[in-house]
């Protein structure tokens, strides 16, 4: 383990010149991905300053909507009473991640950042252009099955893996942060992560030294609260990252879809939203085929890897069945 100095940031304005003064410097909240990557060596921070204990904790009503503390807990965020009875998708989604000791360490920013879990990033010895740009994508041709099949490139082909971030998406969520210049910014939670191109070594909008504070529900998700789902398909019912998850929130009347959000995790490098698939469903009646081509449009240009190749129907199937309950159809 590379040494490294560590201290605890009195207030966020501290937090974000330190990290922009400081090189290769890092946020620690819950620690519980940040400190499992420096034990394995995947990355050397030489400066962690602790933004775990910051006053961005509370969850609370904000503009007709909610807004969620950045170094709130998990746990305590999934168990609040208006996020489970306004947007109850969001609440499923974080308690279908990881393990209850583990929702009661993780912040909600650090889940909106935690890192892929493809093999050869958590493994220094193998060429990986994400943690050493130029150095090779080992997966591509290797070990691949949790990896992406929409949104890859010829460098990397990782998956985001959170269920929190998948459920925001959905809810048209918009994520806070604070500047070392004071200045702040709100950046929906669709554009905040970046595919990896050329450079698949930039995950993320994030500036040098840029804090996230909160997460902002809107007001208008609310309506989604009747008709929504998260499905989350893995290898073990507890305590294991998503082959495929589905994000499915609908708004009905009269019988028919009047608006509709569909998102994807754990297929792309980023909560993969497809517009074009979630205005197939509008003005229409549930029904089985129509899941069905629904479906066909949200895989469409998908690519399996080998080992992966099993995802693009089994993404078929969870998005019909996550619609089919969704919608409270008997299609
Ligand atoms: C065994 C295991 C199983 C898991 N299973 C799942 C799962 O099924 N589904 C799922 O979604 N997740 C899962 N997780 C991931 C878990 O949810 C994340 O590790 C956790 O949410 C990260 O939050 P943290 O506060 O511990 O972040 P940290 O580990 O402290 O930080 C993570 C990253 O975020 C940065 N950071 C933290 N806070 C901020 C901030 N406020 N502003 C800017 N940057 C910040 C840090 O610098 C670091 O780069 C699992 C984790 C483990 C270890
Ligand atoms: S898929 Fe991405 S993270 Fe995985 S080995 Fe290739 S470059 Fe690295």
């Amino acid at each position: 383990m590379y040494p490294f100095q560590y201290t605890k940031a009195k207030e966020a304005s501290e937090a974000t010149a330190t990290a922009s003064r400081q090189e290769n410097s890092k946020f620690l909240a819950g620690g519980t991905n940040l400190v499992d990557l420096i034990r394995r060596d995947v990355v050397h921070p030489d400066y962690l300053i602790d933004v775990s204990h910051l006053d961005f904790k509370t969850i609370k009503a904000y503009n007709g909507g909610l807004r969620l503390g950045a170094m709130a807990s998990n746990s305590e965020t999934a168990a609040n009473k208006e996020l489970k009875e306004a947007y109850p998708i969001v609440s499923q989604a974080i308690l279908l991640g990881a393990s209850a000791q583990l929702r009661n360490k993780a912040s909600n920013g650090g889940n909106m950042l935690q890192k892929t879990r493809c093999p050869y990033f958590m493994s220094p010895p193998f060429p990986c252009n994400k943690r050493e740009p130029g150095s090779g994508c080992s997966a591509i041709n290797g070990e691949n099955r949790l990896l992406s099949i929409l949104g890859t490139s010829e460098k990397c082909i990782a998956s985001y893996p959170s269920d929190m971030a998948t459920a925001l998406t959905a809810m048209d969520a918009v994520i806070q942060t604070r500047l070392s210049d004071g200045s702040e910014r709100s950046i929906p939670v669709v554009d905040f992560h970046l595919l990896p191109e050329d450079t698949p070594w930039k995950e993320t909008v994030l500036k040098e030294g840029e804090l996230i504070t909160a997460i902002d529900l809107p007001e208008e998700s609310k309506e989604f609260a009747e008709n929504s789902y998260y499905l989350k398909i893995r290898d073990r019912h507890s305590f294991a990252f998503a082959l495929v998850s589905v994000a499915a929130a609908l708004v009905m009347e009269s019988g028919k879809i009047t608006k509709a959000r569909l998102v994807l995790g754990s297929v792309a490098p980023k909560p993969w939203r497809n517009r074009e698939a979630e205005e197939m469903l509008l003005g229409q009646a549930p029904s089985e085929n129509l899941f069905m081509e629904v479906a066909e449009k949200a895989l469409e240009g998908a690519k399996g890897f080998g080992e992966n190749d099993f995802k693009i129907p089994l993404a078929k199937k969870g998005i019909v069945r996550a619609l089919r309950i969704a919608s409270k159809s008997e299609a």
